[in-house]
């Protein structure tokens, strides 16, 4: 029955034939293209940060844009708040847009101006320190001196009879009308300081200040009191009435009473200042009234700017002032940028957006709301805007850029984790995919050599059993010993045949689940014994014998007798197949630890490590010389190990390769039932 076993040339190679084109198919139409798609994502996102930067520039541009609206809209406003302004004296700020209403209460800090007829009139009152040049002064009453005024100041100044003329004074001052008395008054405490008598003449003075005020030459009366009285009091070494008499004369030089000429305004102002240091005074009060003076003044230099040449924008030495006027006649509103930027223009950037920052430039390329930073800040974005029909130049940018590029960054990583994310599980994917299909190719292959291995396995026993047959038929066997081991190996040939039949009933009853065990509890050692018996007799034959090691008092276990009959079968069966050499195999059993062990020990082959993990799938067969000529369908050691699992048993293999194989059942002792 030796059949050089005519099995088919075997395709081993996994990468071959349908599951190369498969692999293929996949790498075109899924790999490719994924890798594809994310390295396109990949350079998205890169773009994405790029772009989430001009998204935030071109909302900046916007918001740059309505905020040159809105400068439009209120620039007018204030146009046509000083068109419809009163021209009377003004009492109260509530004709004017609120903004410029807070101006004017802030020290130069705004003021509304109106020339008529030459007279100029300011709101509020005192917000000018000095007269612009070119508005003449209020004409006040400054009558022409008497004759007897002339000769007593003749006395005085031209023949220096002080007494005389202190004299003549004294007796002008009892007749003289109210027009005249100041003017007498300042000549006699003149004339009296001259003669050195400074109280007296500081008595003088102070009436002189105390009475009406009249324009003395281009001064005003009381302010030559002032001056003078300051001056006594620093000749006269009295630094507290000095202190008194210098601030009090620098609150009321500063707050705009006189409005004097330029210079000598600024004279005067620096004569205060002079006399203020001289004395002890309270250096808070005296610090205050400065600071109010600097920005008078700038106000004041804006003001005279704008009587000679009105504009928009008046960029002074330290501040920027706006102005809004009409003509005919001339009224102009002038606000100080400085005094807008803390009070307007905040509230202007924050309506539109929070945590705007934005310089504005005037047509003339001044800042006139903002300090652009030295460094170009990021996202910064440069936005011609009209106002007034006239360009304008707003640079506008986020207060805090790092929490925007902090975003954007975050916003990639986590795309980035996303797409490296989808990366991963596509790889492990396509990595699962591809073993199945191998693994699903590869029983495909092994099913189709087994319906020629299985048609072969069928041949080889029916070509023996039908040439037995014929000769004793034919009568051509005389010898009755030889007629007997024919038959008989008729019987064994049929009973392979039988066997095979039952595995690949067996076989497809487990492919389709329909493979049902009935469960007993059975004594394993005699079960085993008459096994082992009922096997030695099939092979003794071949000339091969079974050794059986199978104490008695096992535990009982569960059992399928049939179905774990047919797997130690299969086992014994493969211990001869693969053991060319000896004819030796044995059967052991033994209990360990709850369980049974049933091991089936051959000395041949042996099982290549590569080859153990495989053993117990469908239809694998070990390649190897032994394999292509012992028959077989790669089905024994499935069903081995599919029957072994379904009594809860495990199946396991120790080999060496050309020292033999052991297999051994594990299956659990059956519960030990009650009585
Ligand atoms: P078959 O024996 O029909 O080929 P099996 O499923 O019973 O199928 O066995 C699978 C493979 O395992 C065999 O082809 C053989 O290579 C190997 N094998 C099984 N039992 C032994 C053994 N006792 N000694 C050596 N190799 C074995």
């Amino acid at each position: 029955m030796k059949d050089s076993a005519v099995r088919p040339p075997a395709r081993r190679r996994f990468l071959s034939g349908p599951s190369q084109r498969l692999i293929g198919v996949f790498v075109l139409f899924i790999l490719l293209p994924g890798a594809f798609l994310g390295g396109l994502a990949f350079r998205a996102l890169r773009q994405e940060g790029q772009l989430a930067g001009q998204r935030i520039r071109e909302s900046l541009e916007r918001t740059a844009e309505e905020i040159g609206l809105y400068l439009d809209a209120e620039f007018r406003r204030w146009s046509d708040a000083v068109r419809s302004a009163p021209k009377e004296k003004i009492i109260s700020a509530d004709s004017f847009p609120k903004i410029a209403g807070q101006a004017f209460a802030e020290p130069g800090g705004g003021i509304f101006l109106s020339v008529t007829g030459g007279d100029l009139e300011t709101f509020p009152s005192g917000a000018l320190l000095y007269r612009p040049s070119g508005v003449p002064r209020p004409q006040a009453a400054a009558s022409r001196p008497s004759a007897a005024l002339a000769e007593a100041e003749s006395l005085e100044i031209t023949r220096k009879d002080l007494e005389r003329a202190v004299r003549a004074y004294r007796s002008l001052l009892d007749r003289a009308g109210t027009g005249e008395r100041p003017l007498v008054l300042q000549r006699l405490a003149r004339t009296l300081r001259k003669a050195g008598k400074l109280d007296e003449s500081a008595a003088f003075y102070r009436e002189l200040q105390r009475s009406d005020v009249v324009w003395i030459g281009d001064l005003p009366s009381d302010l030559i009191a002032r001056s003078e009285l300051c001056s006594l009091a620093a000749e006269g070494g009295d630094p507290a009435g000095l202190a008194a008499q210098a601030l009090a004369f620098y609150r009321e030089l500063t707050g705009g009473k006189w409005l004097l000429d330029k210079p000598r305004y600024l004279y005067y102002s620096d004569r205060c200042r002079a006399w203020c240091r001289e004395s002890p005074l309270a250096a808070d009060e005296f610090n205050r009234i400065r600071t109010k003076e600097e920005q008078k003044l700038s106000l004041s230099s804006a003001a005279e700017e704008l009587l000679n040449s009105p504009k928009r924008v008046i960029s002074g030495e330290s501040e920027t002032h706006l102005a809004f006027w009409n003509t005919d006649p001339f009224t102009a509103l002038l606000l100080s940028a400085n005094f807008l930027k803390s009070h307007w223009w905040p509230q202007a950037l924050s309506a539109r957006r929070d945590d705007l920052k934005a310089v504005l430039s005037s047509p003339d390329g001044s800042a006139v709301f903002g300090t652009l930073p030295a460094a170009v800040p990021a996202f910064a974005v440069t936005q011609d805007i009209r106002i007034d029909d006239t360009p304008w130049l707003l640079q506008v940018w986020p207060g805090r850029p790092d929490a925007i590029r902090a975003d954007i960054k975050q916003k990639q990583t986590l795309s980035m984790a996303m797409l490296g994310f989808v990366a991963v599980l596509l790889a492990f994917g396509s990595y699962i995919t591809v073993r199945i299909v191998r693994r699903e190719l590869e029983i495909a292959r092994l099913r189709a050599d087994f319906v020629s291995t299985v048609s072969h396995e069928f041949r080889s026993p029916l070509t023996g059993i039908r040439q037995l047959g014929e000769m004793l038929l034919e009568g051509r066997v005389a010898d009755r010993e030889k007629q007997r081991s024919y038959f008989r190996m008729i019987v064994e040939e049929s009973d392979r045949l039988a066997r095979l039949v039952e595995n690949i009933l067996d076989f497809s009853r487990m492919e389709e689940g329909r493979r049902e065990y009935r469960l007993e509890r059975l004594d394993p050692s005699p079960w085993l014994r008459e096994l082992a018996v009922d096997f030695e007799a099939e092979i003794a034959m071949k000339g091969a014998a079974v050794e059986a090691d199978i104490p008695d008092g096992l535990p009982l276990i569960s059992a399928d007798k049939e179905a774990l009959g047919s797997a130690v079968r299969n086992l014994l069966d493969n211990a001869v197949k693969y053991s060319p050499g000896t004819k030796t195999v044995r059967i052991e059993a033994a209990a360990s630890g709850g369980e049974v062990r049933i091991s089936v020990r051959d000395r041949g082959v042996g099982i290549s490590e590569q080859d153990r993990g495989r053993i117990f799938d469908r239809f694998y067969r070990a390649d190897g010389e032994i394999s292509k000529r012992v028959k077989g369908a790669g089905l024994g050691l499935s069903l081995v190990k599919h029957i072994v699992t379904a009594h809860g048993g495990a199946v396991e293999c120790e080999s060496r390769l050309g020292e033999g194989s052991t297999f051994t059942i594990r299956l659990p002792a059956a519960p030990v039932t009650g009585g």
